[in-house]
């Protein structure tokens, strides 16, 4: 009968580590001499599942004693497993065991062998899991996850230069599932990973992240072939029992590895910029990372990496720009733009915002923005110098947060500033629901008596919708209007007729980018007096605008063509 001692080391012995055929013989071991066992057999009988299409029906020795075992039948137990097979654990008494074993013998083996399926269960199960969560349902090719860990280990062995990788999509992927129907869509994107995987070498990766995005880590010397069978594979589709041939052709972005690559991340996230490349360009179905692209990530990895210490140790700075009142030259209202003081250099809003938009952390900055210049205007009052409304940027990103127009309003009534000093300067949106969010905050700031402008009118998706659906304050008429060289009557008329409708409809229009005096003049000629642009003022620092608000009027000697 097993003792405490030894039954607590085999308990010991299955909980310490994971792998489970190896440790359970061990552990048998440690039971083996008092219960007589010399060898221990499973048989694992497994219907085929979706994750494991080809069922299993599989033998394997797990125990076997140096001294060898007796031919006398064996104990046998089976067991119901997770899957819905069997497992059936057969035990033969040793050569050196001479007795058969009697009932309380059977106890004992049937206790051992309990633990023993209940151990490998837990970890079958791991195993499921972890399969699971790193290969993809439909194709059984590692996901993005299975992906990255084998990209991690071959980075690890320093083997990861040996390769090129890529990122691909399908062209027209959703004209073939339109085609055949989702189903045989899935079936076309099987045949279509089966022959990929035919292609490759042992040691090169295919994975497939998701509707009709693969990922693969080709071996040098095997690429140009790989490239071939990208640029049209023909697989086939079945319409009523028929089969039909379909070409299928890829897009990929690609790198080849070298010692820049010094993190495994860096590899997707290089192919995936060189796939929208690759994308918009119809001559070549593939586009290879480029020097300029590694740069660009790297510059944006540093950016975004030292965003939040740069906010804490308030690097960014205000920087305002007049709006002038051309009909009495005089300074009415300033727009606030941020700079960014990085290691003793300027960074323009244009290498950052786009990037922290895209992170959804630019509502950090645009707060930000809000509160010190509403502690500047609070400066401004007390020191006597009578401040103007100023306009902030908030991205179109920001919209999506509900809580948006409560957290502006609670940071402006916190400073004890008057609210009709600031003014929030929203874009257009594309998207419809978007667009639904818009129209909910704009109104929300009318109602909270804050006042809004809608920027760069005019340059993209703007249109009449936005002067009737948006209850704005102030439109903000794009600097690419006026930037011609040469501005035609079309463009006169349109013009004209924006500054006419959003007169009826009590809608302020400023003109912004106006750098010289005779797209003034066309401004005033079509009934436009409100201007921001470097004809009167460059973008300046708060102590330089200080000096502005003291002295609001321009002398015409001041004014000077961009
Ligand atoms: P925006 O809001 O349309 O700002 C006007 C931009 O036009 C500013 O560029 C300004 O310096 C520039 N500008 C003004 N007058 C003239 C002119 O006469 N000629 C020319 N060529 N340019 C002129 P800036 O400061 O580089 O900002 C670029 C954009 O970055 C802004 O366009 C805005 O969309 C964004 N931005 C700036 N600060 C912030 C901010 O704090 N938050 C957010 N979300 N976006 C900001
Ligand atoms: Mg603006
Ligand atoms: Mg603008």
């Amino acid at each position: 009968m097993l003792c405490c001692d030894e039954f607590s080391r085999f308990l010991n012995i299955l909980e310490s580590s994971e792998n489970t055929y190896t440790i359970a013989g061990k552990a048998i071991e440690e039971i083996s001499g008092l219960l007589g066992i010399g060898r221990v057999v499973t048989h694992y009988l497994l219907s085929p599942t979706p994750l494991n299409p080809e069922g299993c029906d599989s033998k394997q020795e797990i125990f076997l004693r140096a001294g060898g075992f007796s031919s006398l039948p064996p104990y046998e137990r089976t067991y119901h497993t997770a899957e819905g097979g069997t497992a059936t654990y057969s035990v033969w008494p040793s050569a050196a065991f001479l007795r058969p074993w009697n009932e309380e013998d059977k106890r004992d083996l049937s206790t051992v062998l309990d633990l023993i399926f209940l151990h490998d269960g837990r970890f079958r199960l791991i195993g499921k899991m972890k399969q699971a969560t790193l290969t993809n349902y439909l194709t059984g090719l590692p996901n993005s996850g299975g992906f990255m860990m084998r990209i991690r280990q071959l980075f690890a062995e320093g083997r990861l230069k040996e390769y090129h990788a890529f990122s691909f999509n399908l062209k027209g992927y959703s004209l073939i599932n339109r085609k055949f129907g989702h189903r045989e869509g899935d079936a076309i994107l099987k045949r279509y990973a089966r022959l990929l995987e035919e292609f490759l070498a042992p040691e090169e990766i295919l994975a497939h992240f998701g509707g009709d995005n693969f990922a693969a880590l080709i071996l040098r010397e095997n690429v140009r072939e790989f490239l071939n069978i990208l640029n049209g594979t023909i697989v086939y589709g079945t319409v009523d029992g028929k089969r039909i041939p379909v070409r299928i052709q890829a897009v990929a972005g690609a790198l080849d590895i070298d010692e820049m690559i010094t993190e495994p991340g860096q590899v997707v996230d290089h192919c995936q910029l060189a796939l929208q490349v690759a994308k918009n360009r119809i001559s070549m179905p593939y586009f290879y990372v480029t020097d300029e692209i590694k740069a660009r990530i790297y510059r944006e990895k540093r950016i975004s990496s030292h965003f939040h210490d740069a906010l804490k140790n308030e690097e960014f700075r205000v920087y305002y720009q007049p709006k002038v009142d051309t009909k009495t030259y005089t300074m009415t209202g300033a727009e606030a733009l941020v700079r960014w003081f990085w290691n003793g250099k300027i960074v323009s809003p244009a290498d950052f915002i786009p990037l922290i938009e895209r992170e959804g952390t630019v509502i950090d900055l645009d707060l930000y923005m809000l509160e010190h210049v509403c502690m500047d205007i609070r400066e401004w009052i007390l020191k006597g110098i009578e401040p103007v409304t100023v306009s902030i940027n908030f991205s179109r990103r920001d919209i999506s947060d509900p809580l948006l127009a409560q957290r502006i309003l609670s940071i402006v009534d916190r400073s004890g500033i008057d609210r009709k000093y600031i003014q929030v300067e929203v874009t257009e949106t594309t998207s419809e629901e978007e667009t639904a969010k818009l129209i909910q905050f704009l109104s929300l700031m009318r109602k909270m008596r804050i006042d809004t402008a809608i920027d760069d009118f005019g340059s993209g998706y703007s249109s009449l919708n936005t002067l009737r659906n948006f209850d704005v304050n102030v439109i903000k008429i794009d600097r690419s209007f006026i930037a011609n060289n040469s501005i035609t009557k079309k463009d006169e008329i349109v013009l004209h007729n924006i500054v006419d409708m959003a007169r009826e409809l009590k809608i302020g229009v400023i003109t912004e980018g106006v750098e010289h005096w005779d797209q003034l003049e066309l401004l005033h000629k079509v009934g436009c007096y409100m201007i921001q642009g470097f004809l009167f003022d460059r973008p300046m620092p708060k102590s330089e605008f200080e000096k502005r608000l003291t002295r609001k009027v321009y002398e015409l000697s001041e004014l000077v063509e961009a």
